[in-house]
């Protein structure tokens, strides 16, 4: 039987997590310890009901799923629901037992469900102590979830990047299967490759001269806006400073990087935006290859950034291309072990 003060030592370890998933993570592998139950995961899932990631806990350890869920039909139904659950909770009867679906989180794109099956229901202590301990989580997501994102445009910032990087790092394809908390469930072909993009706002100083900073500031959010929907719900976008945006996407290979980089570069071009007209974007892009250090990589994006800008603007260039071109020269490759990709 689970004590008072082993709970709080839980809460205790668990708000000392400064990392999102991580934190989910946590939160599941307690309520087992607590709860026993015969499933438990965590869904998120779009406005549409569409379950974009899963994380289940499954014999001692979480699994992230990326794709290919697992969904009961009857929860599936559930999450296409115009209406939702009323109080945030629901039970639905399942082959082989009895779901509790609770609203975790919600935003202003995606609904966190936990659930947990208890096939002879939950008892009420169970119940009680785990709805205290579920305000006590969202509280403390929320406070990190402003701390790790941009007030303006809802991104996240650049602090986290610093972390992402190294989750990323981790969710390479030809790691071995040890090493991460969560290990994703994948099907990764070898030509998986990350790409780093760093994309800068042509002339927006003249936007903020020509309409004022609000303009300026809607420019900003609009942005935002056309890098999420262009992207890919597992593609990650930072805004890193004023008007710069950081990009790090999964791609099977560099063509599939280049249409991905040009369509978000058309997308922007053609869009009409009340009382400013067109603005444009340069992008400057590289492989996150292995054995490079994030500062070195930045370095090398932030290059061919510049030089889509010394060339026109609103235009890409790979920093591949501007060494066998010979217009930049990689450095030696490091060791090490802190930083590292
Ligand atoms: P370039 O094509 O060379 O990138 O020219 P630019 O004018 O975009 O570049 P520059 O670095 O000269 O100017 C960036 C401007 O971005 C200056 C600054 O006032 C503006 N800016 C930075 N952060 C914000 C913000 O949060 N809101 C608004 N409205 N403007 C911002
Ligand atoms: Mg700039
Ligand atoms: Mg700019």
């Amino acid at each position: 039987m689970p004590t008072t003060t082993h709970l709080l030592d839980q809460l205790v370890s668990l708000t000392g997590i400064r990392d999102l998933e991580l934190l989910e993570v946590s939160l599941l592998k307690t309520l087992n310890d607590f709860i026993h139950p015969t499933e438990l995961a965590l869904y998120k899932v779009s406005n549409r009901g569409e379950v974009r990631s899963q994380i289940e806990f499954e014999d001692g350890q979480c699994r992230v799923i990326r794709e290919q869920f697992v969904v009961h039909p009857e929860l599936q139904e559930l999450f296409k629901r115009e209406e939702k659950p009323e109080g945030g909770s629901a039970q639905i009867s399942v082959p082989g037992g009895l779901l509790s679906v609770m609203t975790l989180l919600q935003s202003r794109a995606t609904i966190t469900y936990l659930v947990i099956n208890t096939p002879d229901g939950m008892n009420p202590m169970n119940a009680n102590m785990m709805e205290g301990m579920l305000q006590i989580y969202r509280n403390f997501c929320q406070l990190l979830q402003e701390s790790q994102t941009d007030s303006l445009t809802g991104l996240a910032n650049r602090k986290t990047f610093d972390e992402c990087f190294s989750r990323v790092y981790e969710l390479q394809p030809f790691d071995d299967d040890s090493t991460p908390v969560a290990v994703e469930k994948r099907k990764s072909s070898p030509a998986t490759t990350y790409w780093l993009a760093m994309i800068d706002i042509d002339h927006f100083k003249s936007v903020n001269d020509r309409f004022g900073h609000l303009y300026g500031d809607e420019v900003l959010i609009l942005m935002a806006h056309l890098l999420r929907s262009a992207l890919r719900n597992d593609d990650l976008v930072f805004r890193f400073g004023g008007e710069e945006f950081v990009l790090m996407i999964r791609c099977q290979g560099r063509a599939e990087a280049t249409g991905l980089l040009e369509r978000l570069r058309r997308s922007v071009e053609v869009q009409d935006i009340p009382q400013v007209g067109h603005v444009t974007i340069s992008i400057g892009a590289t492989e996150m290859v292995r054995n490079t250090f994030a500062g070195t990589l930045l370095d090398y994006a932030d290059k061919a950034l510049y030089y889509s800008k010394q060339n026109g603007r609103n235009r890409l260039t790979f920093f591949e291309d501007m060494v066998s071109e010979g217009l930049a020269v990689r450095e030696a490759p490091q060791s090490g072990d802190v930083d590292f990709f």
